[in-house]
């Protein structure tokens, strides 16, 4: 027998036979692990715990926390629900069914035209659980291409034998699960006995393999736990998450809407959100202009030919809105999917040396791309959006202070908006597939190495994915978590090797020679449209009070107090405190209830006595009774509090 090296995540090595499986080496380590191992990555590679390892490999053992874990676990969910579909429809065939951010999905199409319904979901629970407990082994084959080929032939699943025609010989396995055979690559749990608890979610149709012009299949989405109190903990986030939908939010605090007539994903600002839009922005604008960006307005429209040198069209061409044509033969117009072309013709519009790097074009650009309709989602989602876009060009040395910058800016936004959690990535290229990217190798290195600087430098821990940069350039995201512990990708700092060299920009460096600048993309919202979503959702609506889109409210008790009324907002729109009067003939309790479900910050309750002492009673939003306060009292405590949330002392 011979003896493989084994190493661990903390370097440390172990000896074992060759042949051990990802299982035998976690029980090796305590039967507690064995318990609870889900995978095992071999080599960076995910594999099953039951897979010999037969050469010296470096390893890591996953359990549900980890995300991989949960990956295994919900991609052989998808297997037990696969099985469970065929058992009650004999005939169906299968797409993809993969692991998501959340549970997993299948497409499926039933045979005769069969449709599922959320009835149907139920009962499918129901088998998947009998299944279940069966404690069924997921199985791995390898299998020729040839063989594979012919069991989905005789199956008759065209959707199966379209991905296996592009897979290379050799490398195809199959999985069996009961009676159900699956192509995959794996991994999955050992067997079903760990899935305790099910829940099918929901259904929607989904066009094969994203493209409109094919069939639509139905998409089943599921999620599982090795336990019963982790669905029930989930299913009341979903609860709340529903209760957060900034589409019901959006709707009650009047802040947008849609129109079909006006187009499918293209939202319509009303006034209240337009405030909290305006704020968000000129908040933004103003800490930018700190930092040195110059704003700067382009159209939402370009030639053609813009497009073409940018490489947008190709990338948003064919599948996005079409060109407009113009009475001039052969002219053509593209509504912009991107800045960044503008912004490239802006820096060309003058020669530029090296002392006046970097230039730092800042935009809120509205752009467009079509979605399928299928993929639109309240303001998530959508076909027009404006970006809080910039582009600087600087010079190859400028990377990491320009980078730290960057971070500082995306910092301070999350702390006025208190998103608290997040989470950092750094992209890098794939050293061992350079082919794949633009740039000399040597400015490759500086940029990552500066873009790892720069997060050292703040003190942030980044997680490193290796093989994730663009083919232009790396980059650094920022994840943040909103209350509810869901992820939303925000700001990303993109550095770009390949719009400079489209549109030939260059600088005069100190040895009087022409260079090429490094451009670096960066939006912390990404769009407003999107942030405004994600803000609605983390917040619920209860925006921070220099964003809230009614600050306050004055209840008058009677019709009696409305001059007075009147006079304490007189007085207080002298401060900028947006305030509105509720002089509707209603009792004070539901005054304050209906103003309560508007997430107003504060109400004020005028009555005899405030009138007698110049006060107002001040409520605040789910907090209740704060006292009485005199008006000036009262303004500077509300300006105080705006300051203090802007401010950002680290
Ligand atoms: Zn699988
Ligand atoms: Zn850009």
């Amino acid at each position: 027998m011979s003896i493989i090296k084994i190493k661990f995540p903390d370097n440390s090595v172990k000896e074992y036979e060759k042949g051990i499986t990802g299982y035998d080496i976690a029980e090796s380590i305590s039967p507690a692990l064995a318990r609870e191992v889900l995978s095992i990555s071999v080599n960076g590679e995910i594999w099953d715990l039951t897979r010999p390892i037969v050469s010296d490999v470096s390893v890591k053992l996953h359990k549900w926390e980890d995300e991989e874990g949960k990956h295994t676990f919900w991609h052989s969910s998808a297997h037990l629900m696969a099985e469970a579909l065929e058992k009650l429809y004999p005939g169906i065939k299968f797409g993809i069914g993969p692991p998501i951010e959340q549970g997993f999905y299948y497409d499926v199409e039933l045979p005769g035209n069969q449709i599922l319904t959320d009835a149907d979901l139920v009962k499918v629970e129901e088998k998947m659980k009998e299944l279940a407990s069966n404690k069924e082994v997921y199985q791995r084959k390898e299998i020729s291409k040839k063989e594979a080929l012919d069991f989905f032939g005789q199956k008759g699943d065209e959707y199966k034998l379209e991905l296996i025609d592009e897979l290379e010989d050799g490398s195809i396995s199959f999985y069996q699960l009961g009676e159900f055979t699956d192509l995959c690559r794996g991994p999955h749990l050992h067997d079903t006995s760990k899935i305790k608890a099910i829940k099918l979610l929901s259904l929607a149709g989904a066009y094969w393999r994203g493209d409109i012009r094919r069939k639509q299949l139905t998409r089943v989405y599921g999620i599982t736990f090795p336990k019963q109190k982790m669905l029930d903990d989930f299913l009341e986030m979903l609860e709340q998450a529903k209760e957060r939908d900034h589409r019901k939010i959006g709707k009650e605090l009047e802040l947008f809407t849609f129109s079909q007539k006006v187009g499918a994903g293209l939202p319509l600002w009303l006034p209240k959100g337009t405030l909290l839009r305006d704020k968000l922005e000129s908040f933004l604008k103003e800490v930018q202009v700190r930092y040195g960006y110059e704003p700067v307005l382009s159209p939402h429209i370009g030639t053609k030919e813009l497009y073409l040198t940018s490489g947008h069209y190709d990338k948003y061409g064919k599948d996005s809105f079409q060109p407009m044509k113009t009475p001039v033969e052969g002219e053509e117009f593209m509504l912009k999917p991107m800045n960044c072309p503008h912004h490239c013709e802006m820096y060309k519009s003058k020669p530029h040396s090296y002392k006046e790097l970097p230039v730092r074009y800042a935009e809120f650009g509205t752009v467009y791309r079509y979605e399928q309709s299928g993929e639109l989602h309240g303001l998530t989602r959508v076909r027009g959006f404006t970006q809080d876009d910039a582009h600087i060009f600087c010079r190859p040395d400028q990377l990491k202070d320009e980078f730290i910058k960057v971070i500082d800016i995306i910092l301070y936004i999350f702390n006025a908006l208190d998103f608290n959690d997040y989470i950092i990535q750094i992209s890098l290229r794939d050293p061992n597939d350079k082919e794949k990217y633009i740039g000399s190798d040597e400015n490759w290195e500086k940029s990552e190495k500066a873009i790892i600087e720069a997060t050292r430098e703040k003190g942030l821990d980044a997680i490193t994915e290796i093989g994730e940069a663009a083919f232009y350039g790396p980059k650094l995201d920022f994840i943040v978590k909103d209350v509810l512990g869901r992820k939303w990708q925000l700001g990303t700092i993109q550095v770009d090797y390949n719009l400079p060299e489209r549109f030939e920009l260059e600088y005069i460096g100190a040895d009087n020679q022409k260079h090429q600048p490094v451009m670096i993309h960066r939006a912390p919202f990404g769009s407003m449209e999107r942030f405004v979503a994600i803000l609605i959702e983390h917040t619920g609506g209860k925006f921070p009070l220099w964003l809230a889109p009614d600050q306050v409210v004055i209840i008058p008790v009677s019709e009696k107090f409305n001059d007075y009324a009147e006079k304490v907002l007189n007085f207080l729109n002298n401060y900028d405190i947006r305030t509105l009067i509720d002089l509707r003939n209603e009792k004070v309790g539901k005054k304050i209830r209906d103003n309560e479900l508007k997430k107003i910050p504060f109400l004020l309750i005028v009555g005899e006595k405030e009138v007698e002492l110049e006060t107002v009673s001040v409520r605040k939003q789910g907090e209740g009774d704060q006292g009485s306060m005199s008006l000036k009292k009262f303004a500077e405590f509300l300006k105080n509090r705006e300051k203090e949330e802007l401010s950002f002392n680290e």
